[in-house]
């Protein structure tokens, strides 16, 4: 019996800011273009405070394809890790979805820490911006928040939050 509870948050789009880049918002690809939204430090302390593990579940295609660097990743992993607590840090850097892959929709990275942490996935949330996350939440069963960034303005979910401040008043029905 798993008890941990969680909340697993994708993070181009969700932690920090998209990068216009040829007419398209896209991740960055090196850590000068990475820049944190203002509403995730308070939102990941009041999760801390309430004894919610903490995950990022993130796909890097780019590493694979070649376009960005480990050496960048990792520079912005330790300014992540800086600012934020976070428990694991969970990428894929498949460049294609595959059925044995990690690549969300894929639920691998969220089945991989369900075991390793021993999650409850019905007390934990996918907080995510795109539809991949949503289709990932759904293929592992874990509940999914919706965040309404300016980039992804016409995607609707029933759990849809304007700022990341607000899921504490989703999740603290759970609590
Ligand atoms: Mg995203």
């Amino acid at each position: 019996m798993y008890n941990n509870k969680a909340i697993f948050f994708d993070r181009d789009g969700v932690i920090n800011k998209l990068v216009l880049r040829d007419g398209g918002f896209f991740s960055p690809r090196t850590f000068n273009e990475f820049d944190f939204y203002d509403d995730i430090k308070t939102c990941v302390d009041f999760l801390i405070e309430n004894k919610y593990l903490i995950f990022i579940v993130s796909n890097q295609p780019d590493i694979s394809r070649k376009k960005m660097s480990i050496k960048e990743l990792n520079k912005i992993d330790i300014a992540i890790n800086k600012k934020l607590h976070i428990d694991e840090i969970y990428y894929s850097f498949d460049s294609k979805v595959s059925k044995n892959g990690s690549k969300k929709p894929s639920p691998r990275m969220l089945l991989d820490a369900k075991e390793k942490w021993k999650i409850d996935f019905s007390k934990s949330f996918f907080v995510g911006d795109s539809v991949a996350d949503r289709d990932c939440a759904n293929n592992a069963n874990v509940s999914f928040i919706l965040v309404s960034r300016s980039h992804n303005k016409e995607l609707n979910y029933p759990l849809k939050v304007n700022s990341l401040n607000d899921i504490k008043n989703i999740i603290i029905s759970k609590i």
